[in-house]
């Protein structure tokens, strides 16, 4: 357990009230302004620290954009920055079945990353952070221990390098993370999926391959081997992707794949990128001390849904918390409950959908036997129910049995796929 000097940390907040000079100590660095250093700046600004939030500038994030409303409730998000709400989720089968599923009474959102991403730092900015425009490259110490945060100037023409020490840094820096690789232990055994996807401009019309307010997911091997492929609407803009764990497979060619099939080839293709998405929870999230990681950095996307920005903005908030208990503490073991809170609110429906990827996206006949699977009430609620709401629905313990009867139904090859 390493204790700090209480004299020397700030018990008594203070907000920053411009850009600290270099060399300058402030209580909090975040890396990474997405959603999740933009939150953890957000809070620790809130409390009155002094934080400064620090990212690169000028790319936007490759994103399908689909959020839960839990997320809009518990980082009170205004609705006016969703661009499409999505009533129904049809999932397809390699032999093209298709089934869909209704929302119920609430919507998936999708956000254009570009716009709320920028939202979340200004709103960080607005309770206090200060926003610096840089690339981090290294945490060095100085002669008492100080985490000395080193990164490129972004507005210099050559990037002039510049430093601020720091009581606490959060590495929110996506899924390579740079602070994770050198800070926290195991960081760089991570595995990731890769994920690609083009934006185009929407059809028109609504039809049996699109809908203005459905995404459309395909389990088909030749589109994903082991992930999904699929298709997000976002108002005048639709993001159409596919993820693998496969190196070397080609998601240029899925996805050109996927286009062609359901006629989407013809519409004018906006952008094309694609980036890496983490496949499990790091192990640490801590290095004892003083860094803390959180959100793609510390591994955190759904499996099986690749889900990432609610987990990203939880994550954000539990590592800020954190941050806060050991800034008023003194105590770095404090720094471990990001991790801890976390699991304990979201490893068991990560470790179901675990299982779940790792059985049913595994062959074509599985996936049809998925597909039909989905087909049921009880998974079709039991599917959502944890999605909006974000746990596993313990209250209907008969619909559970059966869930499982039917499963197991499936995989003995009872039940027609
Ligand atoms: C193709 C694709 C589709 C996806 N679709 C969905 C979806 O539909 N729904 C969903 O919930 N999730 C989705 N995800 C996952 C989701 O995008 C991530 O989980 C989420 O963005 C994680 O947020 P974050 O803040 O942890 O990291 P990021 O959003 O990656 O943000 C990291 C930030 O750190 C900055 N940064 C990186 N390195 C440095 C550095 N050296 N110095 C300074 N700053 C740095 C970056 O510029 C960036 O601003 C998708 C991912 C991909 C790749």
């Amino acid at each position: 357990m390493t204790k700090f000097d209480a004299q020397s940390l700030s018990t008594s907040p203070s907000p920053l009230t411009a850009e600290p000079e270099d060399g300058a100590l402030v209580d909090v660095i975040v890396v990474g302004g997405g959603p999740s250093g933009a939150t953890a700046a957000h809070e620790l600004a809130c409390a009155g620290r002094s934080v400064v939030l620090l990212d690169r500038a000028g790319r936007t994030k490759p994103c399908g954009g689909a959020v839960p409303p839990q997320l809009l409730r518990d980082f009170n998000i205004p609705q006016s920055l969703l661009v499409a709400r999505v009533n129904t989720a049809r999932v397809i089968s390699p032999r093209a079945r298709k089934v869909d599923i209704p929302v119920g009474q609430g919507f998936v959102g999708m956000v254009d990353r570009d716009v709320f991403d920028e939202w979340l730092r200004v709103r960080a900015q607005q309770a206090g952070a200060q926003r610096i425009t840089g690339t981090f490259t290294q945490v060095d110490r100085d002669a008492d221990g100080t985490a000395i945060v080193r990164f490129t100037d972004g507005r210099s023409r050559h990037g002039a390098p510049r430093s601020l020490r720091a009581r606490f840094v959060i590495g929110a820096d996506g899924a390579l993370s740079p602070v994770a690789r050198q800070c926290i232990p195991g960081s760089h055994r991570a595995r990731h999926v890769f994920a690609y996807h083009e934006v185009v401009k929407s059809p028109t019309q609504d039809s049996e391959v699109f809908g203005h307010d459905r995404v459309d997911v395909y389990y088909n091997a030749p589109l994903s081997p082991d992930f999904y492929a699929w298709v997000f609407p976002h108002g005048p803009t639709t993001s159409i992707g596919t993820g693998t764990l496969q190196k070397g497979f080609g998601l240029r060619e899925a996805v050109a794949k996927l286009r062609a099939d359901t006629g989407m080839d013809t519409l004018e293709t906006i952008r094309r990128e694609g980036a890496p998405i983490p496949l499990a929870p790091l192990p640490r999230w801590d290095n004892g001390k003083d860094v803390v990681v959180a959100g793609d950095a510390a591994g955190v996307v759904a499996p099986a849904s690749g889900e990432g920005i609610f987990y990203a903005m939880t994550g954000g908030r539990l590592a800020a918390d954190a941050v806060e208990e050991a800034l008023q503490t003194g105590n770095a073991r404090a720094l471990r409950q990001a991790r801890k809170n976390f699991m304990r609110l979201h490893g068991p429906v990560f470790f179901v959908l675990d299982i779940m990827q790792r059985f049913w996206y595994t062959t074509d006949d599985r996936r049809e036997r998925f597909v039909a699977i989905c087909r049921d009430r009880d998974v079709q609620q039991l599917t959502f129910d944890g999605y909006m709401r974000k746990q596993l629905v313990r209250a209907k313990p008969m619909s559970h049995v059966r869930i499982f009867v039917k499963n197991l139904a499936h995989l003995v090859g009872l039940a027609p796929a």
